[in-house]
């Protein structure tokens, strides 16, 4: 019996195999959690549909565009409907404009910084509300995805960084105001992958390789050491951990100059 067994969980963020949210998708199956996806609009439904056939069990699948006013009311209301109560939530979604991820910092709009703050910071609030009751006497836990762009200024993250930082602490005022009624809200701050979103990064390479040869364990994580540290922080195991930002990264982090 895996440690997810009995446990439902529900998933915002796969676009195709190479999404984190893929990853964290197949190490709760491996533990026996029952999965619920959203897809990001029309344009996605059809891959995202195909994907969840590959799944074993029925998973729930309904559209949710965090930015589109009543998407999140309409997708827990059904999900409240038809997957019923809920043990974990995923948040592994963020956008910026690509334009945005590159140049110089001072030349972030203002459009671009609401979008960036919107999709990827805002919306654990949001998803956050509409999962709450149906959390409700579950001990529920709550995961959403940063980086280290987050506390550091990495090269070209600019207005995602900003947006990371604002998720981050999103977490932690989450995790005090839901605390008491057994919900735990943490962050994973994953090293880099090479997904969809992290391409729009300007010269991400750059920062696989820089993390590989610096990192202490000289290597970059992937999709599956994320995918087991979200299974961790969903589970029961982490009973005691809430309000933190667990590093996925290798041990990039701990380093000086
Ligand atoms: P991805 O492109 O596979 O996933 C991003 C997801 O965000 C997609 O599923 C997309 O549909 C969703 N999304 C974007 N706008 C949305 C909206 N308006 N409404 C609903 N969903 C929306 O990329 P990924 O790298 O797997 O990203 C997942 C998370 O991991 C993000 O929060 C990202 O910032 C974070 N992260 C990524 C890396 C990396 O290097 N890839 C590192 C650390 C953290």
């Amino acid at each position: 019996m895996g440690m997810m067994s009995g446990k439902k969980v529900v998933i915002f963020g796969v676009a195709n195999k190479r999404s984190i949210a893929w990853g964290i998708a197949q190490a709760l199956l491996r533990e026996g959690a029952t999965l619920a996806l959203n897809y990001q609009n029309d344009r996605m439904e059809e891959s995202v549909r195909k994907l969840c056939a590959e799944l074993p069990g029925d998973t729930f699948l309904a559209p949710c565009d965090v930015t589109v006013p009543g998407d999140i009311d309409k997708f827990f209301s059904k999900l409240g409907s038809e997957f019923g109560p809920l043990d974990g939530l995923v948040h592994s979604i963020a956008f910026a404009k690509r334009e945005e991820l590159g140049g110089n910092f001072v030349d972030t709009s203002w459009d671009g910084y609401q979008l960036a703050q919107h999709v990827s910071a805002w919306s654990l609030i949001g998803l956050a509300k509409g999962a709450m009751p149906l959390m409700e006497g579950r001990d529920g836990s709550i995961v959403c995805l940063s980086y280290y762009g987050a506390e550091k200024v990495v090269q070209n993250y600019n207005v995602m960084g900003v947006a990371k930082a604002a998720l981050e602490s999103s977490m932690r005022y989450l995790a005090n105001d839901v605390g008491p009624r057994g919900v735990r809200v943490n962050a994973i701050s994953a090293g880099p992958i090479k997904t969809v979103s992290a391409m729009g990064v300007a010269d991400f390479g750059s920062l696989l390789e820089g993390m590989a040869q610096k990192a202490p364990l000289r290597r970059n994580i992937d999709q599956m050491d994320v995918g087991n540290t979200a299974t961790f922080l969903l589970s029961d195991l982490a009973r005691g951990i809430t309000g933190q930002t667990i590093y996925v990264d290798a041990g990039y982090s701990i380093l000086g100059a």
